[in-house]
């Protein structure tokens, strides 16, 4: 009682001490992890057409129908994948800032434009799970930032969220510089199903969280964890999407 009387005083002594700042440009912004509306319209969201299967921005020469080449070649074994933004400019900055530079405030303002973007995955969710980190990755950023989305989107959404539910099992080589082939390679058999989850997911569908989608090799690694572990189907939301090259 006496916290809920509090909070709203302390917040707004909180705010007169620090305002809070457009995670972007740092100008004044109404509420903690807000981005300005100037930076917000440079925000690239991902507007159809894209992919039917992963989500990817589409463009002449790249699409057969509403599927990109990549998911005729080799459809991924998730079901549909989904972002709000493509990974350019902007959104790369502030992911970046979110992901290395302890802007984790924003975590709720992010989660809320990809609820935009998965409301119908959401809905259809029985369980919310995060891309973990590996232990020592975890150890050294203190936080995992998909974690920090996922546990978003469950508030918003009342769907339960397992964040230690996928292990990553051995650790793998930064993604950054690897060509698709070589990412799928980086990350198969890179992840595990935590042993107090077994037998827990049959029947289940698993949203997957992720900050962002590249080729898609580690959500869909995660995803064969899952499946392997008796998920009826898994689909995958994350903050952006990088574009075909
Ligand atoms: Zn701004
Ligand atoms: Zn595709």
């Amino acid at each position: 009682m006496i916290s809920t009387v509090l909070r709203p005083f302390c917040r707004r002594l909180l705010d007169l001490i620090l305002p809070p700042l457009c995670v972007t440009c740092k100008a004044p912004v109404r509420q903690v992890g807000e981005i300005c509306d100037t930076c917000l319209p440079q925000l690239l969201q991902l507007d159809p057409p894209f992919c039917g299967v992963c989500g990817v921005p589409l463009r002449d020469g790249q699409t057969h129908g509403l599927h990109c080449t990549a998911c005729l070649k080799t459809p991924p074994v998730f079901t549909t994948a989904r972002a709000p933004f493509i990974y350019e400019g902007l959104v790369r900055d502030c992911i970046l800032r979110f992901k290395h530079g302890d802007e984790i405030h924003a975590a709720p303002t992010y989660a809320g434009w990809m609820i935009v973007a998965g409301r119908d995955l959401l809905a259809a969710a029985d369980l919310i799970v995060p891309v973990p980190l590996h232990r020592w990755r975890l150890f050294r950023r203190r936080y995992n930032q998909s974690a920090l989305l996922a546990y978003e989107l469950s508030k918003w959404s009342g769907k339960p969220c397992a964040p230690d539910l996928l292990l990553r099992v051995r650790p793998t080589p930064s993604q950054g510089h690897l060509h698709k082939k070589d990412r799928r390679q980086n990350v198969t058999g890179a992840f595990g199903l935590n042993p107090r989850y077994s037998g827990q997911l049959a029947g289940k569908t698993v949203l997957l969280i992720d900050d962002v989608m590249t080729t898609g090799a580690t959500v869909d690694s995660c995803a064969a964890t899952l499946l392997e572990a008796g998920a009826k189907a898994v689909t995958v939301l994350t903050l952006a999407r990088v574009p075909l090259g």
